[in-house]
């Protein structure tokens, strides 16, 4: 039976059959009708002309092959668009994981924002406001109140949330982007910090992105009309960023018998490059985002419980969380975990990359030009037999 879309349901329950449910469900809008709508917000309650997979995405309950796979094979050279946005995920990542100095600056910063806003009251007030919706501004107090009700929003929203909050209200972007992390679903250590980075002028230097009325008014159906927004940013600026690092040289897997370690960023076991491995133990590890909030919490949990039950199934071998012992004295194997909250809690381990990321992440090093213009070259490297639309 054809699927129908019926808008943007928010409940995201975090298994890899929801998540296949909804790209089955939005395949049909991956063509021209996301290049007419995808920038207008028609706000939380009605549909909208994204596919809503980024709570997917993040956590590879769906790869991003499979859904550049659906979006070619759906409309040819019309899927051009969604599959750019798609490849913004893994320039992001890629980015990251070649300057990881990005990350653990901004974590910094996050902290230092944090204990600022213990010592000082005048920003700890204007914090307040700006997070529970109390600034006055139209749109922006409704988005607040949207975050931390729905868990997520739409893309335009984020870039006017995130450039009103660092040039109109002249709060540190650091802690706009920690408030983000905590209460997305789909909390991303790249696409979020980058994201928030590209606003402040600080990932293209130079060049913020202005929040500006019109723009707003279009974008939401002429719902919001903003005053008093600085529509003329000047770029945020810091010390020199740091150079590109190579990409750090991934594991071979064993040949014979393994524990997989399965973790938030991938939990997609049933793909993974295991060569000649063989699967006889799973075990899971949960390392959530810092003062993620419950929902978020709760969806890491429903993805591992779900990922869990798959990899036992699909190994025919015991999975559980990894407790202490749980992998006996067998090699440890898992998928590499980009820079982010997983990888800094994995064990010692072997660590196997896939074939996607090896063919993305060093394009990265730079802006996403270079990715955007390999892209074809990309799918070529990673081709799978049911992409004959390429
Ligand atoms: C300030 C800010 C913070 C952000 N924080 C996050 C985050 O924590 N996690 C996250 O996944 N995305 C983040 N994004 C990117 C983007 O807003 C979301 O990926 C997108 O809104 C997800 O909705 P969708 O699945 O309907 O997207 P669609 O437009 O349907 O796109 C399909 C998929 O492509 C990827 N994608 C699309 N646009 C982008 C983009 N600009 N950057 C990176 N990936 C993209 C996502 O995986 C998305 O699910 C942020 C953007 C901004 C401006």
């Amino acid at each position: 039976m054809r699927p129908t879309y019926v808008g943007m349901d928010r409940s995201f329950p975090t298994t890899r059959a929801a998540g296949l449910a909804r790209l089955a469900a939005f395949t049909p809008r991956m063509g021209h009708a996301y290049v007419a709508g995808r920038n207008t917000d028609y706000g939380p309650d009605a549909e909208t002309e994204t596919a809503g997979l980024s709570p997917y995405l993040r956590r590879r309950l769906v790869l991003e092959q499979e859904v550049v796979d659906a979006a070619g094979t759906a409309h040819g050279p019309a899927a051009e668009k969604f599959v750019q946005e798609v490849f913004w995920r893994g320039y992001f990542k890629g980015h990251l994981e070649t300057r990881p100095a990005l990350w653990t600056g901004y974590q910094r910063l996050a902290a230092e924002g944090r204990a600022a806003l213990a010592a000082n009251s005048g920003l700890r007030l204007a914090y307040e406001r700006a997070v529970e919706g109390r600034t006055g501004i139209d749109g922006f107090d409704d988005w607040a109140r949207e975050l931390t009700s729905t868990n997520w929003l739409h893309n335009h929203t984020r870039m006017w949330f995130a450039s009103i909050w660092i040039f109109t209200l002249r709060l540190p972007w650091a802690l706009g982007a920690d408030h983000f992390m905590r209460h997305l679903i789909d909390g991303d250590p790249a696409s979020n910090t980058l994201s928030w980075r590209w606003v402040a002028g600080l990932h293209t230097r130079g060049k913020a992105y202005a929040a500006r009325a019109e723009n707003i008014r279009r974008y939401t159906d002429g719902r919001y009309d903003p005053a008093g927004l600085n529509e003329d940013p000047v770029a945020l600026e810091e010390p020199d960023s740091p150079s590109a690092r190579p990409l750090p040289a991934a594991d071979a897997p064993p040949v014979g018998d393994v524990a997989l370690l399965l973790h938030l960023d991938d939990l997609n076991p049933e793909s993974l490059p295991l060569g000649r491995a063989r699967v006889v133990r799973v075990g899971g590890l949960l390392a959530h985002a810092e003062g993620a909030v419950d929902r978020v919490v709760q969806a890491d949990r429903d993805a591992m419980t779900d990922v869990l039950a798959r990899a036992a199934a699909h190994f025919d071998c015991p999975a559980g969380p990894a407790d202490a012992g749980w992998a006996d004295s067998l090699p440890i194997v898992t998928a590499w975990a980009p820079v982010g909250p997983s990888a800094a809690a994995l064990p010692p381990a072997l660590r196997v990359r896939r074939s996607w990321d090896d063919a993305v992440w060093p394009r990265a090093t730079r802006g996403y030009f270079q990715v955007k213009a390999a892209i074809p070259a990309i799918l070529q490297a990673v081709a799978s037999p049911e992409a004959a639309w390429r």
